[in-house]
């Protein structure tokens, strides 16, 4: 249930992981506002979701009273304005600091005193944001994993200014939302991309060296350790051109050699080879297929 002081949440930005944030509050009970720049994308998402749900009620793992008061609790917000009318705002804007610093302007103009503004990026920094506005305490990092419906975690990222209660009333609002938060400082890859894209680094590290095929150097991953998905395709899911990028910002972050991306990743990247999202990286795809 929503808390006395979060009934509203604002998401801007209605893509892969907004439609997903959005989908989880509204049947958590939270109202939604969502909002995207790109004309036609609010609506997409709204039938993404209700897709999904159709789906939940026909598996029989929600009853259909739920999928409709889970659909009336989403409402298209035109503009920014009408989402800065939210109690919490998350923004799931594509990963550019660029475009990111510039809304969290605007929304530190258009969204009341009090209102925590928090960011779903996997890897830019957290206190460069809270650094365009004027509220830097009430500025957070809340990583939503893929898909976010199904994915139990959420990466909490403090800024070098986020206050205690920011923290405290972002954890509560995931515990609300069905996750389980953990609380990382914000130093680049936080915890997840800092332990995850050097492993996936190595393993194509280990493809290009010859060191394994494909196929091996997953199987070993996935039977040896109990990974569900091998690096190498686990890259492709994410999308390999955004693994180079988190790369990147750890190298460029550290100056530490230890993260430089593997040249074949890079080669990888500038074929236009970028997982299942292109049909192909280190896998080929079906069209439709979502990876194996
Ligand atoms: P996406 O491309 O699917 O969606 C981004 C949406 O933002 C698009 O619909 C676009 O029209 C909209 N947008 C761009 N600029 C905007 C603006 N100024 N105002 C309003 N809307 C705007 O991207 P995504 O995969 O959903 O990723 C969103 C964020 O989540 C990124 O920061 C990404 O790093 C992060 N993230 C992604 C994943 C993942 O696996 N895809 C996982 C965790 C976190």
């Amino acid at each position: 249930m929503p808390s006395d002081t979060l009934r509203t949440i604002g998401i801007v930005g209605a893509g892969q992981m907004g439609r997903g944030i959005a989908q989880v509050a509204a049947r958590s009970g939270f109202a939604v506002l969502l909002h995207d720049q790109q004309k036609g994308a609010v609506d997409t998402a709204l039938r993404f979701i209700d897709d999904n749900l159709k789906r939940q009620v026909e598996k029989g793992t929600i009853a259909p009273e739920v999928r409709a008061q889970t659909l009336g609790r989403l409402n298209p917000a035109s503009d920014l304005a009408a989402c800065a009318a939210a109690d919490f705002v998350v923004e799931a804007i594509s990963e550019s600091l660029a475009l990111k610093s510039k809304l969290f302007e605007t929304l530190d103009s258009a969204c009341g005193p009090g209102v925590i503004l928090a960011s779903n990026t996997s890897s830019l920094s957290i206190t460069r944001l809270a650094a365009s506005t004027r509220r830097p305490t009430l500025v957070i990092g809340m990583h939503f994993m893929n898909p976010v419906p199904v994915m139990e975690l959420v990466e909490i990222v403090a800024g070098q200014e986020t206050s205690r209660q920011t923290i405290e009333t972002t954890r509560t609002l995931a515990q609300t939302l069905g996750k389980t938060p953990v609380l990382a400082q914000d130093y680049p890859g936080f915890i997840s991309n800092r332990v995850l894209m050097p492993m996936i680094n190595e393993a194509i590290f280990a493809l290009h060296e010859g060191v394994g095929t494909r196929e091996d150097i997953d199987a070993v991953m996935r039977l040896g350790m109990r990974h569900p998905m091998g690096p190498l395709a686990l890259a492709d899911f994410i999308g390999l051109d955004t693994c180079l990028s988190i790369l990147e910002i750890l190298h460029a972050g550290f100056g530490d050699p230890k993260y430089r991306p593997c040249p074949l990743l890079r080669r990888m990247v500038d074929a236009g080879r970028l997982g299942v999202k292109s049909g192909r990286g280190f896998y080929e795809y079906a069209s439709g297929e979502t990876g194996r």
